[in-house]
């Protein structure tokens, strides 16, 4: 049985005040949940989140990490950094990293190896843009995406895969739920070719993009689907309907 995990991406929003007032809203409102719940949050709110998030059932984690340890990255952050505050995820391959900071399924790669080796959990993002998904390239960009971006992973099973369609991201364009099992059936299936068949069984693995309070539960219903990545919805009390997509009755 696969844990069910919704994760919140905040994005460049929030400031310490904001998000310590929405932390504090949301600890009742998720403390009965049947899933983990993990906010990946701008590296500079790190310390003041896992203070709000103490003593809760909420993780906080990153947005991306660097693969050194330390040295002349400016602007870059390491697992060590992270694991000084207690973080334990840390998105990685964020279609908007790929899109404006030019980041690579290499450099996707180097940073998951890096998280692993350090404990913290990657949430690596892969998905197809509009274009690919048109032009029927789906499954080639995404198998892509997963062989390079994992290569080398000892342990897949410590990976958290989040399909994350481009077209879908902050569009309020949503994969059917019919979209989103199959393709999730394929990164699973692909993860049993490229690793093992009874480690793709046990990866979590979510989806992204414009998911929120109404669409969740049909999403969470489909047999592949084991959470959820949540862009502009976990900005505000919704996120807390999310996490409990299986109790609330008017979804
Ligand atoms: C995301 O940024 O990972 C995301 C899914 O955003 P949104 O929910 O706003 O589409």
């Amino acid at each position: 049985m696969r844990r069910p995990f919704i994760a919140g991406n905040w994005k460049m929003n929030m400031t310490a005040e904001s998000g310590t007032k929405l932390i504090e809203e949301l600890k009742p409102l998720v403390k009965d949940a049947n899933c983990d719940v993990a906010l990946c949050v701008p590296a500079i709110l790190i310390p003041a989140m896992v203070k709000a998030a103490q003593g809760s059932n909420i993780a906080i984690g990153a947005e991306n990490v660097h693969w050194a340890e330390s040295g002349a990255y400016t602007g870059e952050i390491s697992c060590a950094q992270l694991k000084e505050y207690g973080v334990k995820y840390a998105i990685i391959g964020h279609s908007e990293r790929r899109q404006y900071f030019g980041e690579t399924d290499e450099g996707v790669n180097k940073r998951t190896l890096a998280a692993l080796a350090h404990g913290i959990t990657p949430i690596v993002c892969v998905g197809e843009t509009l274009e690919e998904r048109e032009g029927g390239v789906t499954e080639k960009v995404i198998y892509k995406q997963l062989k390079d971006g994992l290569a080398g992973v000892e342990d897949v099973t410590k990976v958290v895969i989040a399909y994350e369609p481009v077209w879908a991201i902050g569009t309020g364009r949503t994969a059917t739920n019919v979209q989103a099992q199959e393709t999730i059936a394929f990164i699973r299936k692909t993860i049993g070719e490229l690793f093992c068949p009874k480690c793709a069984e046990k990866v979590i693995i979510q989806y992204g993009g414009s998911m929120n309070a109404k669409n969740c539960k049909g999403l969470m219903a489909q047999p592949d689907i084991d959470g959820g990545l949540i862009g502009s919805a976990s900005l505000k009390t919704e996120f807390a309907q999310i996490v409990n997509y299986d109790n609330y009755f008017e979804n």
